[in-house]
């Protein structure tokens, strides 16, 4: 379904080739390819004769001193204090005495100095998974390290994204979410990647920041660094041999489509009138500056605060984030998400033990079984800034799955004053029993990344399972269908908040399907907003009714082309 197309028969240098992946953040763009760099491969062993030791330690040790300025560098350009405190790290450890010792030891002994560099590192880093637990997560910043030493060593381009000092389209294997928090918006005209699914975070955080990406395209790996491309992240399209002039004329006209639709704004409303509350997705209060207008925030992912942070935020910081929110907010409603750890999102200062199956593991509100205290601080913290600013935050747990659970946790919040409950629904325990849940709660909030990760048995993260996570899948609207079902008996909000929401003709059928509101990241919202005033109320219900009919996700797509 979504294999990679070659179009036109010669692919000689100069012909333009198509290369097809999943559009998963809208936007068109076009510039340069900069690859970023995999990790280096290492050369055979070769003993270095005595005579020429002390020339190849000098050379690792200016690998090692490039290394650590390199990481510093990027910490100091990065936009999230998550990201700059582990880069800050790094470089640290990249200038550590210990490191180099070993390395002047490894030399000594004939090593090159890219070999020496990967026996020390791979010393230390069999070091820290003897420790075990916390300790042993910071292996892979030990790897990262090793990898950008090598590759100074060897005179080869650093791995990690790259800086040429131009606006650039980025592409690569995969992006981690620390690649991607350091990436600069100014520089970065679009994402590429060979692999990714349409839920990955790669894929939500491109979409936070209004990058155009296209992820799922494996052909991208014969792109070349300078190569010019043209971008389309809504048809999921990669377009090479594309002429300077034309480049010019996509980005003019990605800038005015950008402007119109940024200058649209007023509720959400179907033709007819009918109210759908149009919310953000967030991570902090940076991402309500993108200038797109809003009713407030639907998802607010507070896990990005504890992201790679070797401790957990204390109480004051965790208060000081939350009300930079409450007070920077668009409109009258937040909903705050309580943490969401776990598999996608691991958090070191956690140290939870790694399992065999993390997504069907301990992670969201089940972390509050093996490590009791995170979440009652953090309730604490919102219910301090919901005082201290005066806002009335809604508050709701993710990866609720029996009413126990929506029970124990309604209580933890109400005891603190919260007085809007709720939960997400991403797992299909969850939807099937929304009358149930319902009756402990206040308001649910279906987060269809991951109900359609769990309704399909399919690892969001994963790229070729991309059709299965289709949020068009008939069985993921039937268990929509039930929560907004409950929602209308119960006479309370049922949103949806997953990625799902920022597609506008699926827009349409949520609506139909008595879906309350739609959050979603800023860009996504004026296209959703015009598709919802294009339709009445009812038309929105019959295009639910033939989706739900639908055999499978292009036929519910067709349906609904048809009816407008
Ligand atoms: C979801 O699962 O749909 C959701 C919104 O949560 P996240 O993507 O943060 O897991
Ligand atoms: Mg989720």
């Amino acid at each position: 379904m979504h294999e990679t197309t070659v179009t036109g028969e010669n692919t000689s240098p100069g012909e333009s080739r198509t290369l097809r992946g999943l559009g998963v953040s809208p936007g068109a763009a076009a510039g340069p390819v900069c690859r970023m760099a995999g990790p280096p491969r290492l050369p055979d062993p070769a003993t270095v004769p005595p005579d020429d030791r002390a020339a190849e330690l000098r050379t690792a040790e200016r690998a090692l001193r490039e290394t650590s300025a390199a990481l510093s560098a990027l910490a100091a350009k990065a936009a999230e204090p998550a990201a700059r405190e582990i880069l800050e790290a790094q470089s640290l450890i990249a200038a550590d005495p210990g490191l180099s010792d070993m390395v002047g030891d490894n030399v000594g002994a004939g090593m090159t100095a890219a070999h020496a560099i990967a026996a020390a590192c791979a010393h230390h880093r069999e070091a820290l998974l003897a420790v075990g637990g916390y300790i042993a997560e910071r292996a892979a910043d030990l790897d990262d390290i090793g990898n950008r030493a090598i590759a100074a060593a060897l005179g080869l381009p650093m791995p990690g994204v790259p800086d040429p000092g131009h606006p650039f389209v980025l592409v690569a294997e995969d992006l981690s979410p620390a690649d991607t928090a350091t990436l600069d918006p100014a520089m970065v005209l679009a994402l590429v990647t060979e692999k990714g699914g349409p839920t990955s975070h790669t894929a939500i955080l491109a979409r936070a920041r209004g990058l155009p990406a296209v992820v799922a395209c494996p052909d991208a790996a014969a792109l070349e660094d300078g190569e010019m491309v043209a971008v389309d992240g809504v048809l999921g399209e990669v377009r090479t041999a594309v002429g300077e002039d034309e480049a010019a004329a996509i980005r003019r006209r990605a800038a005015g489509e950008r402007e119109r639709l940024q200058a649209s704004g007023g509720p959400g409303r179907t033709a007819d009138g009918h109210p759908v509350k149009l919310l953000l997705n967030i991570g902090s209060a940076a991402d309500l500056e993108s200038g797109f207008s809003a009713e407030g925030v639907g998802l607010f992912r507070t896990e990005f605060l504890f992201l790679d942070r070797r401790e957990a935020p204390g109480l004051d910081e965790q208060v000081a984030a939350y009300e930079a929110v409450f007070r920077a907010l668009p409109g009258d409603r937040v909903i705050v998400r309580t943490l969401d750890a776990g598999t996608d999102k691991p958090l070191p200062f956690l140290t939870l033990p790694d399992e065999i199956n993390p997504a069907l593991g301990i992670r969201g509100l089940r972390v509050d079984r093996v490590r009791p205290g995170v979440l009652d601080t953090q309730l604490d913290a919102i219910a301090a800034a919901a005082r201290s600013s005066g806002v009335r935050p809604w508050v709701m747990a993710p990866m609720v799955t029996t009413v126990a659970e929506a029970t124990a946790f309604a209580r933890m919040a109400r005891a603190r004053g919260i007085t809007d409950v709720g939960a997400m629904v991403e797992v299909p325990a969850a939807a099937l029993r929304a009358d149930r849940l319902l009756a402990e709660l206040d308001f649910l909030s279906i987060g269809t990344n991951d109900l359609s990760q769990y309704t399909c048995a399919a690892d969001r993260q994963h790229g070729e399972l991309a059709d299965l996570l289709d949020p068009w899948q008939p069985a993921l609207l039937r268990l929509i269908a039930e929560c907004a079902a409950a929602g209308e008996r119960a006479g309370k909000p049922v949103g949806v908040c997953g990625e799902a929401a920022a597609d506008p003709l699926l827009a349409a059928v949520l609506v139909g399907l008595g879906v309350t509101s739609l959050s979603m990241s800023a860009p996504g919202i004026p296209a959703v907003r015009e598709s919802l005033a294009g339709r009445t109320l009812e038309e929105c219900r019959e295009a639910a009714r033939s989706a739900l009919e639908a055999d499978d996700p292009a036929e519910a797509r067709r349906s609904l082309r048809g009816d407008h």
